[in-house]
């Protein structure tokens, strides 16, 4: 068989460039070796949608993405069965030394992200329930420290329009499903186990089942499994930036009476000065996520197959308890409740959406636990970025350009290039 592009993965951004490749009229097979859309990453995701990037192109996208998300049946462009939504509830991000005000609010103020500064008077009384203590840095459980006296207090910075997206995976699957709408294909359960290439350009992908798919553009879309896919397709040499598969858990438990509002959701916190993130859920639950503190083990994986899918007691106890040091009213569940799910780390935190030097051969990778809030933007960096080198445009010399259609804010698609120098202003976390 052949077609114009085969996307690797069918996850969140897998479907995502689908839908922009098919809306511009070309033929799309997407391939994914698990039984469905959203499957990996992607369905583990907290899905939060937040702008504190370290870049202005990490704040530029996010915003422009948000747009995306709110207006999601005009971005999805026809109606789909069960659509997403998108709950606004706004995220508090505490004031930590790694996070500086100062570092972030000019590209907010740049890109016109609203926001509002809090004191701690402001931060106690916007979020029920909440300690302002200055405990940091993240200490284990087992440190005597760890339940010392706070050492003063911290302010937030406040973005009103941050939220979450309330089904990851169903995103997935309406961005599927619009795709489908226009024509694009999906295949599950068969693994792309080939990329074929003659003379510097790409010619085809092989399946598992032996199929041959002829088609002069591949999109390796595979989350963790894609420096994997990279090695099929032989490349990877010019590449400035690694990627990693790290596991990662997210406890899910009942939020503390009054953090969340009635029919709401509470506000998110980002809390690195503990090491962790809370995000409320309109039925009253919470979500508590980690920031790779310093005082953790970071769990690197070889083999993203290979990841402990349920939660574990040990990192559970950490983070709500770190959680409840932080939220006063939480109670520690004895019993661990939540998912585990792994990122596409890349080594600066900021993913790759890129040409290789393989001809034809396209990456969107590295999403380094961060990028689910871009999805619906990703794929039209991607078709933007495909039709401008398939066009002729040299983007290693002279990236293309891509301006956001809801924010008319231009998107440096040079800061996600495969070959660039690592981004020294990221935060060493998911916070990119
Ligand atoms: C626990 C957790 C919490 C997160 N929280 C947030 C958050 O709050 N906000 C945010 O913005 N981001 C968050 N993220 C990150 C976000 O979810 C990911 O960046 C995003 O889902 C990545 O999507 P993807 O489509 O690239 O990868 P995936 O969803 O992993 O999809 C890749 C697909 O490729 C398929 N595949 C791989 N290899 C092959 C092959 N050879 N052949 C065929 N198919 C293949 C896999 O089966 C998989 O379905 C979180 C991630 C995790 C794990």
């Amino acid at each position: 068989m052949n077609t114009d592009v085969v996307v690797v993965g069918a996850g969140v951004i897998g479907a995502s460039i689908a839908l922009e490749l098919a809306r511009a009229g070309r033929r799309v097979l997407v391939v994914d070796k698990a039984g469905g859309v959203g499957l990996g990453s992607t369905g583990a995701s907290s899905a939060v949608i937040r702008f504190n990037f370290s870049t202005h192109a990490g704040v530029a996208a996010s915003w422009e993405a948000q747009f995306c998300w709110r207006a999601w049946r005009e971005h999805l462009g026809c109606d789909v069965e069960d659509p997403v939504r998108f709950e606004r509830s706004g995220l508090a991000l505490l004031d930590v030394d790694a996070a500086p005000r100062g570092a972030y609010l000019p590209l907010f103020d740049a890109v016109g992200v609203p926001y509002e500064e809090w004191d701690a008077d402001t931060l106690a009384a916007r979020i029920p329930g909440l300690d302002t203590g200055r405990y940091g840095p993240p200490k284990r459980l087992d440190d005597e420290d760890f339940w010392a006296e706070p050492a003063g207090t911290l302010g937030a910075v406040f973005t009103p329009d941050a939220g979450y997206i309330s089904d990851p995976q169903l995103a997935a699957q309406n961005l599927a499903a619009a795709a489908t709408r226009f024509g694009a294909e999906f295949r599950f359960r068969r693994t792309v186990v080939a990329v074929r290439s003659t003379g510097g350009r790409v010619v085809g992908v092989t399946l598992d089942d032996g199929t041959a798919v002829a088609c002069p553009t591949v999109v390796n879309a595979a989350g963790p499994w894609s420096g994997r896919v990279n090695e099929l397709a032989g490349v990877g040499a010019d590449f400035t930036i690694g990627v990693r598969p790290m596991r990662q858990e997210v406890g899910y438990l009942r939020a503390p009476a009054g953090y969340n509002p009635e029919g709401a959701a509470g506000v998110t916190v980002a809390d690195l000065d503990l090491g962790v993130y809370l995000r409320g859920e309109v039925d009253g639950g919470l979500l508590v996520g980690g920031t790779e503190p310093e005082c953790d083990p970071l769990q690197w994986l070889d083999d993203p197959d290979a990841a402990n899918p349920n939660p574990t007691p040990d990192v559970f106890e950490a983070q709500v308890t770190r959680a409840a040091r932080r939220l006063t009213g939480l109670t520690v569940p004895n019993r661990p409740r939540g998912i585990a799910g792994v990122y596409d780390v890349a080594d600066d935190w900021t993913p790759i959406y890129d040409r290789t030097d393989l001809d034809g051969f396209y990456v969107a990778m590295g999403t380094s636990g961060n990028q689910f809030k871009n999805a619906p933007l990703v794929g039209q960096l991607m078709a933007a970025l495909i039709e401008g080198v398939e066009s002729g445009i040299d983007h290693d010399t002279k990236p293309v350009r891509f301006v956001g259609v809801h924010t008319g804010e231009p998107i440096d698609l040079g800061a996600f290039s495969r070959r660039r120098s690592v981004n020294t202003a990221n935060s060493g976390t998911v916070f990119g």
